[in-house]
């Protein structure tokens, strides 16, 4: 892998924000800060011309987020009002969250993949989120009574995010993007989210990964409640699909550009190969367990007992992928109980 963000990677290792930067002719890189989080910013990108921008991944929606959005425009020579389209890789908010406001401000479409657009919080949580069926999901894990309160996903903590913005319009796998003069091309790439998309813009020789491929961190797959599909394996294969891609610069939407994509989309590969490994080992050794017991017993960059609650669901969402991906593969069994139970098949 080769960082070709030079100014983006030097940000990044002195916590500051990057610059905006003009990447190719009429394709700008503008940061948008994201609260609280150790992220810190979303790189949202213009595709600008004179009949207009189409946004990709506008970033969270806050005060300093409008205002980053704004200054970038003006960079870029261009005003709110000449955004003419908004395209999200996914719809998690710190990609997903400006785009209702760009909407409103400047009458601009937004434009998701089908299967992003079915993942949406008001339509998933709307009749589902009833704190009692969350808390029974997290007992079917394993997640002990005494934890669970602090895991638990309730109405209020979604509230916000209920009114995340509809798509107008939808991108199915291979449809162009309908920027006039340019030529980009949305790739499926479910895994981190079902309806996940990468851009392709092959003139200018660049791959927006969104967070499928990020050059650091290793985008959180996992299996959430109310969801019955296998994440992993959509992963896996979206990974070695982008492989395609190896010759453009990767435009990822956090932390810095880079190049050999395909190195990186293999060294991914190599990490989910290796978790299946220890799971494997960890239950040899434990013999039967739950998912949440599992998890306890695997190695995190901050060590279990320093995650905090939601940051822990996310690890538990995680490993249940890997465990899901390993049944699948026949390389696991469970007993179907309440709380789950998980065993290596030798131990029949
Ligand atoms: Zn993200």
């Amino acid at each position: 892998m080769l960082v070709t963000g030079v100014k983006q990677r030097d940000a990044w290792l002195s916590k500051t924000l990057p610059p905006v930067e003009l990447v190719r002719p009429g394709l700008w890189s503008v940061p948008v800060p994201i609260p609280d989080s150790p992220l810190r910013y979303t790189l949202c990108y213009f595709f600008a011309d004179d009949a207009g921008v189409v946004v990709v991944d506008p970033g969270w929606d806050t005060d300093a987020g409008r205002d980053a959005l704004s200054a970038g425009l003006a960079a870029a020579g261009a005003r709110l009002g000449d955004v003419t389209g908004v395209v999200v890789t996914h719809i998690h908010p710190d990609h997903h969250g400006l785009s209702g406001w760009l909407r409103d401000t400047s009458d601009a479409w937004i434009a998701m993949h089908p299967a992003e657009r079915d993942t949406l919080p008001g339509r998933i949580w709307n009749t589902t989120a009833t704190a009692p069926s969350d808390r029974d999901w997290l007992r079917t894990q394993g997640v002990p009574d005494d934890e669970t309160t602090a895991m638990i996903i309730s109405p209020d903590q979604i509230g916000p995010l209920l009114a995340m913005a509809e798509p107008d319009r939808l991108l199915h796998d291979g449809d162009r993007l309908p920027i006039p003069g340019r030529d980009v091309l949305a790739v499926w790439t479910p895994g981190h989210t079902p309806g996940h998309l990468c851009l392709h813009d092959a003139d200018a020789g660049v791959l927006l990964t969104g967070d499928h491929l990020l050059p650091r961190i290793s985008p959180n797959i996992g299996v959430h409640h109310g969801q019955d599909n296998e994440p992993l394996a959509d992963y896996l294969q979206s990974l070695e699909r982008v492989t395609a891609y190896a010759d453009s610069e990767a435009l990822p939407a956090h932390e810095y550009r880079f190049r050999h994509l395909d190195a990186r989309a293999r060294s991914l590969v190599d990490h989910h190969r290796q978790r299946c490994e220890e799971i494997i080992k960890t239950l040899e050794r434990l013999g039967e367990a739950t998912a949440w017991q599992v998890a306890a017993e695997l190695t995190w960059s901050r060590g279990w007992t320093a995650l905090p609650g939601m940051m822990r669901r996310m690890a538990l969402a995680e490993t249940i992928a890997h465990l899901q991906h390993l049944l699948a593969g026949g390389d696991l069994a469970h007993d179907g109980g309440r709380p789950e139970l998980w065993r290596h098949p030798r131990a029949d």
